[in-house]
Parts: structure tokens; sequence; C-alpha cells
């Protein structure tokens, strides 16, 4: 309602919303969320669990949580592999192991790569920003682009994911076939997205909530209470988790499911190209 009344086209809504928010979108993150976003994100990580050579496609990815969780993911990964390795040569010289170290290009991603796609420079600046900062370059690029009409080849990417992005694109379905169009035959789609909380007490709490107490915070922290009311908003108007689940079937994939996080506050949705 307050999309329709506030501003004539989602469209521009939301990318006003965002582009107003952009500094302070991680600060509000924390605090709208008790930083329990946090967790979230790493739950999709380990849901998707990728192995090196891993090539992602995070749209909607804004100021770049769910690549660096990714980048950090797969690093871990290669340590525990050099690891192993190490350990199967336990008598090799300090310089072998030094050799082998630099072999295997330790803490490096391999051939893994992480495309961030955003359709609002201002989010994926701030993104850059903190990549900088936080030291992540390699593997790691930055695209503008919308998610109904992705700038990238058919069939390319592992991994889709979407993380707080799909409730607000104007166009579900299409953002969700080209989805599938960038996937590999084989890739898998991974949807985090606030969701529809079933139990009734608990619902009317976290209403209370939401409505109450965020559009509040976002007023006190980001001085801008229309943004955050229309993110209310927006969780409210978005589709439960069966209707998500056979979008995402209607799409064309398969193995569709969803896991409900803290009863479903939020949802984790995914599926496979076959
Ligand atoms: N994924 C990040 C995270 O989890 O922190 C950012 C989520 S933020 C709530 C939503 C992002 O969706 C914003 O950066 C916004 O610019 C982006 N967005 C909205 N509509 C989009 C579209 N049609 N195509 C691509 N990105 C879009």
């Amino acid at each position: 309602l307050i999309n329709c009344i506030s501003f004539p086209c989602p469209f521009f809504a939301v990318y006003q919303v965002f582009e107003s928010v952009a500094k302070k979108y991680d600060v509000m993150n924390d605090s709208m969320t008790l930083g329990i976003h946090r967790v979230w994100k790493d739950i999709l990580m380990h849901k998707m669990n990728p192995c090196p050579g891993t090539l992602l496609l995070d749209v909607a990815g804004g100021t770049g949580d769910i690549a660096f969780r990714f980048i950090n993911y797969v690093r871990s990964v290669r340590q525990r592999q050099l690891q192993r390795k190490l350990k199967q040569h336990q008598n090799l010289s300090w310089q072998e192991i030094f050799e082998s170290y630099q072999k295997d290009k330790f803490n490096s991603l391999g051939d893994s790569q992480v495309v961030v796609c955003d359709i609002n420079r201002e989010m994926l600046k701030v993104g850059k920003q903190k990549a900088q900062h936080l030291g992540y370059s390699e593997g790691l690029s930055w695209v503008l682009g919308n998610a109904e009409e992705l700038p990238f080849d058919d069939d390319k990417f592992d991994v889709y994911t979407i993380a707080f992005g799909i409730r607000n694109v104007t166009r579900i379905d299409l953002a969700l076939q080209e989805a599938y169009r960038v996937l590999k035959p084989g890739g898998r789609f991974l949807c985090l997205e606030f969701s529809h909380v079933s139990n009734p007490l608990l619902s009317r709490l976290y209403d209370l909530y939401s409505f109450q107490v965020i559009p509040v915070l976002g007023e006190v922290i980001a001085g801008d209470w229309r943004s955050y009311q229309y993110l209310v908003e927006s969780i409210r108007q978005f589709p439960p988790q069966e209707e998500l689940k056979a979008m995402i079937e209607d799409a064309g994939f398969f193995k569709v499911n969803y896991d409900n996080l803290n009863f479903g506050i939020v949802a984790i949705h995914s599926g496979f190209k076959l």
C-alpha cells in the first residue's frame, strides 16, 4: 500500500529506497534483525557448500555480503584441502612445504569466481568500497544489471543466489526465468528471503515488531521512515513459502524445496536446473 501511495511506479520506488538507504544499509540490517541476518546468510552458504571452481552469480547482491561469505568459504575449503595434502607428506622439508603452498596459491580462490549483480549503483558503490577495505578483490566482480533481464549468456553459472532481493523485483516470474537461463544444466538456484510465520502468536508479535519498531529504527538510524516502512510492506506482500515454491517450479526448476528459519521469518528456497 505504502508503495503505491508514495511512489507511483514500483520500479522507481525500489530504486529510490535502495539509493537512499545504501550508505546505512549494513547498519540498518544489523539493527533491524538484531544481527541475525548474518546467521541466515551463513546458513545459506552452508546449504550451498560451494567447492573450489564454483562460478557464483549473486543477484541483488547489494553491498556484497553473500559474495564475501562465498570467498571466505571457498578459501577455507582450499585451506583444509591443502592441510590434508601436507599431512600426507609430513616428511617434506620446509622448502618443499613453502613451494607447495605457493603452487596451491594458499588462501586464494583457485578457479572460483563470484559476480555481484545489482540494479542500484549506490549499493554496488558501497559494496566495492567494503571489498576494498576488507581486502577482497581476487575472483570478485560487480555488474550493474536487472534481475529481470540479466546481462549474462545462457548456461554460464554453477550457482545463482538472491538474498533479500527477490521481493523487491517487480516481475518475480521474469527474474526466475532469467535465473534458470543463466544457470548451467545441473546448476543450483538458492533464494534467501523474508517469508511468513505460521504460528499465530508469533506472527502477531512479529507484526508488532515490523510495523511499530522497524520504521522507528529507520528514522532514528538512517533518518528515513518511509524507506523502512516500504521494506516492511514488501515483506508482508511477498508470496508465502508454498506459493514461491510453485513459482520456482513454473520457471522450470526441479527438486524445489525450502527450509524455514526462525519459524518462517525467513525461508531458503532451493532448486536445480536439469
Ligand atoms: N543481497 C544483499 C543482502 O543480502 O544484504 C542486498 C539485499 S537488499 C535488501 C535488496 C537489493 O536488491 C538492493 O541492493 C536492490 O538494489 C536490489 N534490487 C532490487 N530490484 C532489483 C532488480 N530488479 N535487479 C537487481 N537488483 C535489484
